[in-house]
């Protein structure tokens, strides 16, 4: 088992499966990207199957690809097909922007993907290039429906709101995912931009989303047993069936029931989004680790997983990888 000292069990891997992406989110990354990993540090498919053989060997049963932009990678359709054969199998989600995903959903989808999350934060063009600084809204539209055409679902909506930019925006973006049959969830903007741009002060937080929505929606907490190790507080939408969530990383942080563990595309192992020391996997198997060996280092990561994120410490220092090289 992936124990830590607080009792908390890993059994959700984020794997990060390329650093790159074809977007430039505003709260990601710079404009003009960032300095890629060098290809021969990423992690082959073979070495990235098996760890996350041995992580599955450790309990984990939910795999969650990610990136930077994990459709960018070539391999993918085959990574989720020889991790879907794992034994037991573990449940497969990926996290994307939705750029591509409209050719590519029918193969996930026959590979033994489960599900997506794609990430959406305007339903406004003008208002997407401004954010991603790239003109795909309709690409990633499209990859959407075709995520639900082949049954990825539920297909849910990850949004940031970022004030002043789309912080209007929680109203129409809830009412279209209603209709559209889509799952959203808002997230708070958290300390972890390439460029430290991050502002507490700015930071729209989940009580002021919650007030929005509640001004056009009548919310009901979803019952709290269902949430468990979930990062989203969800609510019924009008008594239901629809729901939304709030993933308030920051302002709520729900570190206690944390059940996640990442693998970066390079191969180190990272207990926490935020953590400042990581598990260099990678090496240790070039260098001839045996699954053993490789079972015993995950374990010891987890060992030394820190209670909470520390966000709110006098002392809170931002990790050196930006979101997009950890695996959001
Ligand atoms: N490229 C994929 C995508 O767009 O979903 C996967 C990687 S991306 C880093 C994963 C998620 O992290 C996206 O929903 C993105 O909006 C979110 N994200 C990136 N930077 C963030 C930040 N500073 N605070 C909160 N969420 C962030």
């Amino acid at each position: 088992m992936l124990l830590d000292t607080f009792g908390r069990v890993a059994t959700d891997l984020r794997v990060s499966l390329t650093d790159k992406c074809n977007l430039r989110c505003s709260y990601c990354m710079p404009p003009e990207g960032l300095e890629w990993l060098p290809g021969p540090e990423l992690l082959t498919d073979d070495e990235l199957v098996r760890l996350v053989g041995v992580a599955v060997s450790l309990g984990v049963t939910e795999v969650r690809f990610t990136g930077g932009e994990p459709l960018l990678r070539r391999g993918l359709v085959s990574i989720v097909e020889r991790v879907g054969a794992l034994d037991p199998r573990p449940k497969m989600s990926v996290t994307t922007n939705g750029i591509g995903l409209a050719k590519v959903a029918p193969a996930l989808a026959a590979a033994g993907l489960d599900r997506v999350n794609v990430s959406l934060d305007t339903l406004d063009r003008e208002r997407f290039v401004t954010i991603a600084r790239r003109d795909r809204l309709a690409d990633v539209l499209a990859g959407m429906a075709a995520a639900a055409d082949a049954g990825l679902t539920p297909v849910k909506i990850n949004a940031v709101l970022l004030r002043g930019v789309n912080d209007d925006e929680a109203v129409p973006l809830l009412r279209w995912a209603l209709g559209e049959g889509y799952r959203l969830r808002f997230i708070e903007q958290m300390p972890l931009d390439a460029q430290h741009g991050w502002d507490r002060a700015t930071m729209v937080t989940a009580d002021e989303i919650l007030a929005r929505l509640g001004e056009s929606f009548d919310l009901a907490p979803v019952a709290g047993d269902e949430r468990g190790s979930a990062p989203a507080e969800e609510w019924l939408v009008d008594g239901g069936p629809g729901r939304v969530g709030v993933i308030g990383s920051v302002t709520r942080p729900f570190c206690g029931a944390c059940d996640r563990v990442r693998l970066t595309a390079d191969g180190q192992l990272r207990n926490c989004l935020f953590a400042r020391e990581e598990s260099d996997l990678r090496s240790a198997m070039r260098a001839g680790a045996t699954d053993d060996d490789l079972a015993a280092r995950m374990k010891a990561s987890l060992l030394a997983k820190l209670p909470g994120h520390g966000i709110d410490d006098p002392g809170f220092l931002q990790p050196a990888r930006p979101m997009s090289a950890i695996g959001g």
